[in-house]
């Protein structure tokens, strides 16, 4: 998985996982069930993508001649998501976890954690934002063959807007994303008026520099009453930690105790989840949080300190920030609008 790497200038640094290992062991002390996942195949990445797009991917991957214009096409760009050789290989793991967290989770475990994934952006015909495939909706097609419905619960900074154009004439995939409003920020979509073909987007943004006070209430506000109403048999939750305020990708300014909030509820309404990553692009901050959603999604409890093994230099002492953000309510107004609409569409 450490192969997904777009360069030393690139934003996405394949370390973080190892960090997030690294954390988990510490705290779980070896309990730790780490799962070498298969590689996905060509046709396994088709149920989501068209042969096009997995063709110029190997093309590319081979160091194969291919034209600006169907880079452009296919959504490669040399500062957004650069090609690289190797880069089907690189890309089949991670694939291959997603289908395997669902099949685990098909065959009965209540969890299971596809770290390397959360690689929402990439649409059926092209790849983009980073994301060369979209292992959410691998792990949505998987569990479709056991659930009859499942929801995708988006907690990225980012609007989760492949994972809802994959699925939005299935009314049997519920798509629901809390993120900063696509006015401001990529990949610009995601209003709360968008409902897709089936009716089954629902979509939360938010102002920029919204607080993460206003986050979590909006979350808690409708995520509940979607889960009621659509009554999903499992859940996907990309858990993205780029909301928090000290990203350098973004305007949102969620502490690590108002994000992991929302990775709590979902917990708690004991529906069987795959959980996986996504964005997150300070490294000080990449581990903790995804420690943090791990334990909290298996129903553990998230200790005070990073334990002592773990390197000074890495950056972290504390899981949740020990300044909480002041309950500034920035962006309220806006969010309480939003969810209105979202309230009367369900009624
Ligand atoms: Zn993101």
């Amino acid at each position: 998985m450490r192969a997904y790497d777009f360069g030393p200038q690139h934003p996405l640094k394949p370390v973080r996982l190892e960090r997030t290992v690294a954390v988990l062991n510490a705290v779980l002390d070896g309990e730790l069930e780490c799962i070498s996942p298969r590689n996905a195949t060509a046709s396994e990445i088709g149920q989501v993508h068209d042969d096009e797009l997995i063709e110029i991917v190997q093309a590319m991957s081979q160091g194969e001649d291919v034209s600006p214009e169907d880079r452009f096409a296919f959504g490669f760009s040399s500062h957004d998501t650069p090609p690289f050789l190797g880069m089907w290989e690189a890309c089949l793991p991670y694939c291959g976890a997603a289908i395997e967290a669902a099949e685990r989770v098909n065959a009965g475990a209540k969890r299971a954690f596809n770290i390397a994934g959360g690689l929402h952006h990439a649409q059926r015909h092209k790849s983009s934002g980073f994301c060369v495939f979209n292992d959410c909706a691998l792990s949505i097609v998987t569990l479709k063959q056991k659930f009859e419905r499942v929801m995708y619960i988006d907690i990225d900074l980012h609007h989760g807007d492949g994972v809802e154009f994959i699925f939005d004439d299935d009314p049997d995939v519920l798509t629901f994303s809390i993120h900063e409003t696509g006015r401001t920020l990529y990949p610009g979509t995601g209003f709360v008026q968008d409902e897709g073909f089936a009716g089954t987007a629902f979509n939360l943004p938010l102002e920029p520099m919204s607080t993460g006070d206003t986050w979590l209430l909006g979350f808690s506000e409708i995520a509940p009453r979607i889960i009621d109403w659509f009554k999903p048999g499992a859940i996907v939750l990309q858990c993205g930690c780029d909301a928090h305020r000290s990203d350098p990708l973004g305007h949102l300014n969620c502490a690590v105790q108002d994000w992991l909030g929302a990775v709590k509820l979902v917990h708690d309404l004991d529906i069987p989840m795959v959980v996986c990553g996504g964005g997150g692009y300070d490294l000080a901050n990449v581990p903790r949080m995804w420690s943090a959603a791990f334990l909290a999604a298996s129903g553990l409890d998230v200790p005070e300190f990073i334990p002592e093994t773990i390197p000074k230099d890495w950056g972290m002492t504390t899981f949740r920030d020990t300044t909480p953000n002041p309950e500034e309510w920035v962006g309220r107004k806006e969010m309480e609008d939003a969810v209105a609409q979202l309230k009367s569409r369900l009624r």
